[in-house]
């Protein structure tokens, strides 16, 4: 492996300054799982790595209690989110997708900030993100801006950062009452492989429980970038959810998919598990959107 010098700024702003002293000649590192297998593979040769993994903020999601929003910071571990009762019980779409994620190993040291700056289209963390409406706050040398996370990937490992910026956080809005979602990873095993296919879905229902107030349903390895299928939420949403709205919104996500043949599939299959994918995380979303309502309801009694 060619030689690099490793720098470990203690704040955004020195690691931002870093990065304009040595320019092109840097590269900022997190967890290094991608970043170190490409410097292995030649396909990248920095003469200065610059660690984000020094810089003090918080590592762990936590819930802002005065606007119910749910902070992510970039440097979380996907370990220590798979951790987090909060993830687990209020957010299982998230949950879903980083447990699965390599390995121990892997998601103890690889963050949630690199899996979305890698920006492949089969980034197990961006679909739930996504579909839990996140927005990515991004810091750089002009400042602080954000963008909705469904605007972030702009192709295959090409997203909306320019030269020296740092995605610091997602924050998710809170979520709606009677809300429930699930992902799943399809390939032909569940760990250390990427994924054939990511599939997201989340439902927040009306009080009856029966009728869609909104949805969404996000796909990954699909097309180019991770998208949401418009045209498949828009047929679920305002009518009641069952079996046969889920098994068309499905078909309508196939065909909305971008698909292609690649080395883990051939792109005909590809699209017939987005319809059948699409069906069961929806049936699983709403099952859990139940099941999370009689949860509240026993509260409140
Ligand atoms: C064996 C193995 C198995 C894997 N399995 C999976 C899997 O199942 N699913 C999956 O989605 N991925 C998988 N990956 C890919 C990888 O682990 C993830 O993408 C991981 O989340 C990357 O995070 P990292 O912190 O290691 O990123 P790094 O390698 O440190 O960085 C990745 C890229 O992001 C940039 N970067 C990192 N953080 C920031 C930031 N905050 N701001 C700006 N730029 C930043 C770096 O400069 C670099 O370009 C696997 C990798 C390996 C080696």
């Amino acid at each position: 492996m060619r030689p690099f010098t490793y720098l470990t700024p203690k704040t955004l702003d020195e690691a931002i300054s870093l990065h304009q002293s040595h320019g092109e000649r840097a590269k900022y590192i997190a967890g290094g799982t991608d970043v170190l297998v490409k410097i292995k593979e030649g396909k990248l040769a920095p003469d200065y790595l610059i660690s984000l993994k020094h810089i003090i903020g918080q590592d762990r999601p936590f819930l802002d209690p005065e606007t119910g929003e749910l902070y992510v910071g970039a440097f979380c571990t996907h370990r220590s989110i798979e951790q987090s009762p909060l993830v687990q019980h209020r957010y299982p779409i998230l949950h879903d997708a980083v447990k699965n994620i390599g390995s121990v190993q892997i998601r103890n040291v690889a963050t949630i900030g690199g899996n979305l700056v890698n920006a492949v289209p089969s980034a197990d963390a961006a679909i739930p993100l996504i579909a839990l409406d996140g927005r990515a706050n991004i810091y750089g040398p002009k400042g602080q801006r954000s963008i909705e996370l469904g605007r972030f990937f702009l192709g295959p490992g090409q997203c909306d950062l320019e030269a020296g910026e740092i995605l610091t956080e997602i924050v998710i809005p809170p979520l709606l009452s009677r809300t429930g979602s699930a992902y799943i990873k399809h390939g032909r095993r569940e760990a250390m492989e990427l994924p054939m296919l990511g599939v997201g879905v989340l439902l927040s229902l009306k009080e009856d429980m029966v009728t869609c107030a909104k949805a969404r349903v996000c796909l990954g390895v699909a097309a180019p970038t991770p998208f949401r299928a418009l045209q498949a939420e828009k047929h679920i949403e305002g009518k009641p959810v069952d079996e046969d709205s889920l098994t068309e919104a499905g078909q309508i996500a196939g065909r909305e998919s971008k698909v292609r043949d690649s080395i883990r599939g051939v792109a005909w299959y590809r699209r017939e598990m987005v319809e059948v994918l699409v069906k069961r995380m929806g049936l699983k979303a709403l099952e859990r959107a139940r099941a999370r309502n009689k949860e509240v309801l026993k509260t409140e009694d």
